[in-house]
């Protein structure tokens, strides 16, 4: 136990905690790109954020801008990009999925994180256009679809919320489906026009690259502990950070400086990329040049046809001790994705997958987010349930206006999240979580 209360977890048998990484990522697809220097010595500091993924980047770009003559310090374990932030499936909501039949007692909840939604969407296409951050960034919305009959129910559903919430939609049949995303396998979808697809690594580093001036980001810095009250004392590996104020953007990676231990728990993910397809594969997909399309079912494959050329099937998530997978691992789930894709493009059975990545995502046991004080002086958000792209962004840039004593209605919203439900210790934590994770696979049928 730290002197400020904080117990420092470490989960490696070396006692230090493992920040896993590897080389299969959709940062592995951008030139190289040079990360900043691992911080070394003794700083001090008026803000600390730890954590560079979408939350600690909007985070720091906003305490930046909130506060022009103080330094702001970004440390993150890994390099940006290999982090959830970077590995997504690139879908930018601004409307939300909810499983299962509208409530009518839920619709300002809806309409709440709808709210947040929107507001990150439009922070992030604000800052790519103003940065001109080049991730392949197209915000023309994209597709919801239903294959089988678990998925058809959502279908049914979700249009009734659409129609509820006034939001503008389209509706598409089996055949409209075909033409536009070249597979015959979906039965129904909704086209939702507001929405942006993206290179996720390359929108992450692009905004690590263009922060304000008086934020220093420095990665491969990982906070080992955080000790006393005030100022704040960050440990590293090579170096010592006295702060005031400090914000934890860390998802899933929390409980490991004893934040949110038994709230938050990491679900892993796994998909494939196609190699690049040739004009006559990309002509016997249909009409458009790029496509994102969403499963109805939770349990669904996630598929992306990207800007160049490559498709993307996401359809295995597990509960993996919050780890990415082995390389060893990941070769076992990808017959799972080739499966998946070859049933929806049976025209493309010849055309290889180049390489397979996983990513860890935040969950909680009732899918809410985390928002807040922690504690005096240490504020956290995160853990987006699949859905943190707008959302984290969001949620990033609330933070600093409330760690800030700022208010909006960003604020009040992130603010109004539910608490998050309380997961038991492990091992029984290994069980709940696997339980929690496989329940989205329920009914999936050919919509995985
Ligand atoms: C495979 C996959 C597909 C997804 N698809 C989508 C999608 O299409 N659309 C969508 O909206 N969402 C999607 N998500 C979810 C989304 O990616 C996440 O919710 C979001 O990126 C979380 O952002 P974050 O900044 O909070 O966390 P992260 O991106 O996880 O960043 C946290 C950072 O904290 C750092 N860190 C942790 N501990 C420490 C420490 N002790 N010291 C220093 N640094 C530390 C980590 O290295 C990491 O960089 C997906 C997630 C996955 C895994």
């Amino acid at each position: 136990m730290s002197a400020s209360g904080i117990p420092v977890h470490n989960s490696s048998a070396t006692g230090a905690p493992e920040f896993a990484t590897d080389g299969h990522g959709w940062a592995e697809l951008l030139p190289a790109r040079r990360p900043t220097p691992p911080l070394r010595g003794s700083h001090r500091v008026p803000w600390a954020v730890v954590g560079a993924g979408l939350t600690g980047l909007a985070c720091a770009r906003r305490l930046g801008e909130l506060h022009p003559g103080q330094q702001i310090l970004l440390l993150d374990a890994r390099q940006v990009g290999q982090a959830a932030s970077g590995r997504n499936s690139g879908f930018v909501v601004a409307t939300s999925q909810f499983a299962g039949a509208v409530l009518p007692g839920q619709i300002d909840n809806y309409r709440r994180i709808n709210r947040i939604n929107r507001t990150g969407l439009d922070l992030l296409s604000a800052q790519v256009a103003d940065h001109g951050i080049d991730c392949q960034w197209r915000r023309e919305g994209f597709y919801h679809t239903a294959a089988d009959a678990a998925a058809m129910a959502e279908y049914h559903h979700f249009v009734r919320y659409l129609d509820t919430l006034e939001v503008e939609y389209q509706t598409l049949d089996g055949d409209e489906l075909r033409s536009l995303l070249g597979t015959g396998i979906y039965r129904a979808g909704v086209r939702i026009g507001d929405g942006a697809l993206v290179q996720p690594a390359a929108l992450v580093c692009g905004l690590a690259d263009s922060l304000p001036g008086n934020v220093s980001l420095h990665e491969q810095s990982a906070v080992l502990g955080i000790d006393g009250a005030k100022p704040l004392t960050l440990r590293l590996a090579d170096a010592e950070v006295k702060a005031d104020r400090l914000v934890l953007a860390m998802n899933y990676e929390a409980p490991t400086l004893g934040i949110l231990r038994s709230r938050l728990v990491g679900s892993t993910l796994a998909g494939s990329f196609t190699r690049v397809l040739t004009e006559a594969e990309l002509t016997s997909l249909g009409s458009l040049g790029d496509w994102g399309a969403i499963s109805l079912h939770s349990g669904g494959a996630t598929l992306r046809l990207t800007l160049d050329h490559r498709i993307s099937i996401r359809n295995t998530a597990e509960y993996h001790g919050s780890k990415l997978l082995r390389d060893d691992e990941l070769a076992r789930r990808q017959p799972v994705h080739r499966a998946a894709f070859e049933k929806r493009f049976p025209q493309l059975a010849h055309v290889p997958f180049e390489f397979a990545w996983s990513g860890v995502e935040g969950i909680s046991r009732n899918g809410t987010n985390f928002f807040g004080r922690q504690q005096d002086n240490i504020f956290f958000a995160g853990g987006y349930n699949g859905s943190g792209v707008s959302r984290g962004t969001a949620f990033g840039t609330a933070i600093a206006d409330y760690a800030s004593g700022e208010d909006s209605q960003t604020v009040s919203d992130c603010l109004a999240s539910a608490p998050g439900a309380w997961l038991p210790p492990r091992p029984l934590l290994d069980i709940a979580a696997f339980f929690i994770v496989r329940s989205r696979f329920r009914g999936v049928g050919l919509d995985r």
